[in-house]
């Protein structure tokens, strides 16, 4: 199996755009060129606002060419969880939130007519354990109370492969190549007018009131607002609020082409796309080249400036371990490569958006799931920077202080729970 650095979903894109060498001024700067960045960029540039975006390395380059893929309309957070913490009216507010974050993304999709293979699949938390699946029901129906769509599905009539019990069905959303998806939305942000540049980190962002400045190596913007759409990156950020996101790396695997018969063979009839109900997820997918994409189990803290980097041996050898002892029909397959990317995790696990200061406003930390949600977010906190009252989603996720609780996610945190995951495992194995 090779580690890799990039995405193995995509080529990066052929040609590079230009990096800042002067100093310049425009109405909005949009830092971070993720797919909430692009997102935010294209709605500017769609009221004819006069938008840069500054992107460190190429756009889509950091977690969002580099995920799973799944367009869903989970919260990172455990759903009956959150309905003991919060309001139900909270809850149903969130929940709208994501489910009209995957009509954000599927419209886009549309709209600017990418070729990324999207299926509407109907991903399924599922559940490989007695224990797991009652907390499937537990759930879904947490998750319906709270309006969003989602049901309870048994593993057999659900075409499940063996092994997986029955779980919750998300009733929108499904899976793409967000690869191929992210040089769309780059294409599509080009064509549009905003002012990119890549290979243009910004090293300092000030607000004096009437005016933003980001510095950069080649020079300097000065800007009416700024938002920073960074992600993982926004702790190397001073003007980001206090403990606003902690980074963790996460791995995918892909394994080599799997004939259909064998997948049907082992009960996978539906092909759905699966995440697993433990403490850590694991995630199981097909892709339209009968790969199989699978990742998550063991998750890593880092500090900022985040290095590039490809996943830990141990972490993607773990991986594959889990991909065997979950699919011991295909345990001859063969893992082909395995690459990694920062996400970042909010203090609340919740997503959030608000202000740094009068004139940056900040996005950030879907925790994971964040592939349709930052392009919603963005899409919305542009329409705010141009000072169009709170939209109810943004309200739904909105953040009114300017500092977070310190987070409890680090890394002995993080062993312990794989740990906590591999006890239930055997348990389950014990009990079966
Ligand atoms: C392995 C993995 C699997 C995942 N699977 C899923 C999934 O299946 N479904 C899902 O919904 N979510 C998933 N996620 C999460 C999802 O990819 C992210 O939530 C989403 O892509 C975030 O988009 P973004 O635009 O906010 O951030 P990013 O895509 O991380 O973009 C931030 C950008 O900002 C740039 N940047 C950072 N600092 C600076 C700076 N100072 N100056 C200029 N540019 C800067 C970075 O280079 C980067 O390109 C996964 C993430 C990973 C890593």
């Amino acid at each position: 199996m090779k580690l890799i650095h990039e995405t193995g979903w995509a080529e990066p894109p052929a040609s590079t755009e230009q990096s800042l060498s002067t100093d310049i001024a425009c109405d909005v700067v949009v830092i971070g060129g993720g797919v909430g960045g692009m997102s935010a960029a294209l709605r500017l540039a769609g009221k004819g606002v006069d938008v840069v975006l500054l992107e460190a390395q190429t756009l889509g380059w950091g977690a969002s060419s580099r995920n799973a893929g799944y367009i869903t309309n989970s919260i990172a957070a455990d759903p009956e969880m959150l309905r003991l913490l919060l309001k139900p009216e909270r809850l149903r507010n969130l929940y709208r939130y994501a489910e009209n974050a995957v009509h954000f993304a599927e419209d886009a999709i549309t709209h600017h007519g990418i070729d990324c293979g999207y299926q509407q699949a109907g991903i399924v938390m599922a559940a490989v354990s007695k224990g797991q699946l009652r907390r499937a029901r537990r759930n879904a129906k947490a998750m319906a109370d709270a309006g969003s769509s989602a049901e309870f599905v048994e593993g057999r009539a659900a075409g499940l492969p063996d092994g997986f019990l029955g779980g919750v069905r998300e009733g929108v959303g499904g899976t793409l190549n967000p690869g191929e998806f992210v040089l769309g939305l780059r294409a599509a942000t080009i064509v549009a007018g905003v002012r990119v540049y890549e290979h243009t980190p910004a090293r300092d962002v000030t607000d004096t009131g009437g005016k933003v400045t980001v510095e950069t190596p080649g020079g300097t913007v000065r800007a009416r607002k700024a938002l920073l759409t960074t992600n993982a990156y926004s702790g190397g950020l001073s003007i980001a609020p206090k403990n606003l996101a902690t980074p963790v790396w996460t791995s995918l695997v892909e394994t080599e082409p799997v004939a259909s018969e064998r997948l049907d063979e082992i009960g996978w009839t539906s092909r759905a796309p699966m995440v697993t109900l433990h403490m850590i997820i694991e995630s199981y997918r097909v892709t339209p080249q009968n790969t199989i994409v699978f990742g998550t189990r063991r998750i890593q803290t880092g500090r900022n400036p985040l290095p590039d980097r490809t996943p830990d041996r141990r972490v993607a050898d773990d991986l594959v371990r889990g991909f065997r002892d979950r699919f011991p029909g295909l345990r001859d397959v063969k893992p082909k490569r395995a690459w990694g990317g920062w996400i970042g995790m909010s203090s609340t696990w919740l997503p959030v958006a608000g202000e740094a200061s009068d004139n940056v406003l900040y996005s950030l930390a879907c925790n994971g799931h964040g592939f349709a949600q930052a392009q919603y977010v963005g899409n919305l906190l542009a329409d705010r920077a141009c000072g169009t009252p709170l939209h109810d989603d943004l309200a739904a996720i909105w953040h009114g202080r300017k500092r977070f609780w310190p987070s409890l996610v680090s890394s002995p945190a993080l062993y312990a729970g794989w740990l906590a995951d591999r006890a239930s495992d055997r348990l389950a194995t014990l009990t079966k």
